[in-house]
């Protein structure tokens, strides 16, 4: 490692420990059931064709948060959400979150280029479904800068981090706990023992992914994987919702319904 790797790191370290700190909007949660939220990020196709087929399987909606930058464009994921793509997936009662509309890097943006992304995102919406709007946010490839967090903050009622773990008693709106689902590397039992303290905390569990696919991108996973998960979830009793929807509940105290 050169010390230029070295300056990179602790740098990067320093930004997320400031992040964690500063601007917070406290979540103090009390739940009487344990709260699990689905949701992917750069609203792939196969996220919504298999993913949301999937959960309505199952009588449960996800959240899909979006980049119209990038509407109808080939990722590393697989082809991107279409125009039609928005409307199936607000007439099947999912969330549309929002992503920046350039899918910008949360820590190598300046905030000021990030708000100004964050609101060209929300026109962006508004010409594709005039009535729709976004209620959250997930941070694109990374944790924001502590000035990205403040601003983002301001038109969000959450937004979305990463972390690998769940949200439990006080948790941070403006940089909720999420869990990769392909940082699992295919490990079922992982996944399962997230699920099971959650369950026993009574915490809010939000996961995260991008494509569902039978060859999924490094940065997605399998139908078969994602069933399990789904499956297990609800073993665990939890109130499944998309995340607005589950904050929501968190808020009005109507969780053990
Ligand atoms: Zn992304």
């Amino acid at each position: 490692m050169t010390m230029q790797d070295i300056y990179a790191r602790i740098k990067g370290r320093c930004h997320t420990l400031l992040a964690e700190v500063l601007f917070k909007k406290p979540l103090k949660m009390n739940n009487a059931a344990p709260h699990v939220s689905f949701t992917f990020d750069d609203f792939p196709r196969s996220a919504l064709h298999r993913g949301g087929d999937i959960l309505a399987q199952h009588g449960l909606r996800g959240t899909y948060y979006a980049s119209f930058g990038h509407m109808g464009e080939e990722s590393v994921s697989g082809s991107l959400f279409t125009r039609e793509d928005v409307e199936m997936l607000l007439a099947r009662g999912h969330e549309l979150g929002c992503h920046t509309f350039d899918h910008c890097h949360s820590r190598e943006t300046r905030p000021e280029a990030f708000e100004a992304s964050i609101l060209k995102n929300r026109q962006a919406l508004h010409e594709v479904s005039p009535g729709a709007s976004f209620k959250s946010l997930s941070y694109p490839i990374v944790g924001p800068l502590a000035d990205t967090k403040r601003r983002a903050g301001k038109y969000f009622r959450s937004c979305r981090c990463g972390g690998q773990t769940y949200n439990v008693k006080n948790a941070d709106l403006n940089l909720l706990n999420a869990f990769f689902l392909e940082r699992s590397k295919g490990d079922l039992s992982l996944v399962k023992e997230v699920i099971e303290n959650n369950r026993r905390e009574r915490g809010w569990l939000i996961f995260a992914t991008h494509d569902i696919d039978e060859n999924p991108s490094p940065y997605g996973c399998t139908p078969a994987f994602f069933e399990e998960i789904v499956k297990y979830s609800v073993g665990s009793g939890a109130k499944i919702l998309p995340v607005d929807e589950a904050l929501e509940n968190i808020c009005t105290g109507s969780n053990g319904n």
